[in-house]
């Protein structure tokens, strides 16, 4: 990892580290892409693992969307990462596509996005001087622009373990079932009180913005309230209308804007409900 940095922190701005490669070749063998060098962080221990620690679960950058799939970690407080782990690309892809691939790449229609939103992810960056936290939602700032600098890795992604008494859930809409670049997608976390009333909720949205987003005024609806058909349907109001989709080939603005309403509504609705019966 020092090795690794120290040429970042050499070759800045020109080094690019390699992780699956799955964006960074593309890129370079289509022209969009002109590194004069890459680190290849393949085989950094550092960067691998999934453990829980000091109340949060806690992912290495490097770990691959496979290995989301299979670690009981995730299953058990990731629900909307595992379902956006299941309908991420083909298994192939899957196999060498890497969380901080995702994450640094910063596409708006990046599927891991939403899930880590909705859980209130945090990255951690490191260079050869400093070590620094960023939550996800100030990371991403635009179409394929974070915060992240040219001699920075990302290490590691964090969440708190979701509380008792939470549920979440992620849809993608893709013109496909494999191989999709999601049309929109969402993801939502809630949890309840003993009393019902809704102590934490998260709304998330991909694919419709320049960058995946968190839907805070839906959000804010629900806060202390029982989860009920009205509370939701006025949410998945709001969070539609803080989409800003674009129209291309894969669907129009508005169409990607009266879908996120039925879609977050659905998700709210499967999440109380779990929360019922666990
Ligand atoms: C056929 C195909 C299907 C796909 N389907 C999907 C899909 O369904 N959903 C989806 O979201 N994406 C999809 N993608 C895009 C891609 O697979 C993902 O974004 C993947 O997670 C990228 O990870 P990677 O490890 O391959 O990144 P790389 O291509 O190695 O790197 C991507 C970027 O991240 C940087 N980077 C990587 N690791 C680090 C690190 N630890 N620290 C700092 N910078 C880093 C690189 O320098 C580069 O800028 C698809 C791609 C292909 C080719």
């Amino acid at each position: 990892m020092g090795e690794a940095l120290a040429q970042l922190s050499e070759h800045a701005p020109q080094g690019n580290p390699l992780a699956g490669g799955t964006n960074l070749v593309v890129e370079m063998r289509v022209g969009r892409h002109q590194g004069k060098s890459m680190v290849d962080l393949g085989r950094l221990k550092e960067l691998r693992g999934i453990q829980a620690q000091n109340g949060h679960i806690v992912i290495g950058g490097g770990t691959t969307v496979s290995e989301l799939l299979k670690h009981p970690l995730i299953a058990d407080h990731a629900v909307p990462l595992c379902q956006s782990a299941a309908v991420f690309a083909n298994p192939l892809i899957r196999n060498r596509a890497t969380v901080a691939g995702n994450l640094v790449d910063a596409s708006p229609a990046a599927d891991l996005a939403p899930p880590l939103l909705a859980l209130g992810a945090e990255v951690e960056l490191v260079s050869r001087e400093h070590t620094r936290w960023v939550s996800l939602d100030e990371f991403m700032v635009g179409v394929r622009k974070t915060l992240i600098q040219p001699d920075e890795l990302m290490r590691s992604i964090r969440w708190s373990k979701p509380p008792k008494r939470s549920a979440g859930a992620f849809y993608k809409v893709g013109l496909r079932k494999a191989d999709a670049i999601s049309v929109l997608s969402a993801a939502v976390m809630v949890a309840c009180d003993t009393s019902g009333r809704c102590k934490l909720a998260r709304i998330a949205l991909g694919a419709l913005a320049p960058r995946p987003l968190r839907a805070y005024e839906a959000e804010d609806v629900l806060q202390g309230q029982p989860l009920q058909a009205e509370g939701i349907a006025e949410a998945a109001r709001l969070a539609a209308e803080a989409a800003r989709p674009i129209s291309d080939i894969r669907g129009t603005a508005e169409y990607r804007k009266r879908v996120t309403e039925v879609i977050v509504r659905r998700l709210l609705v499967q999440a109380s409900e779990a929360l019922e019966h666990p």
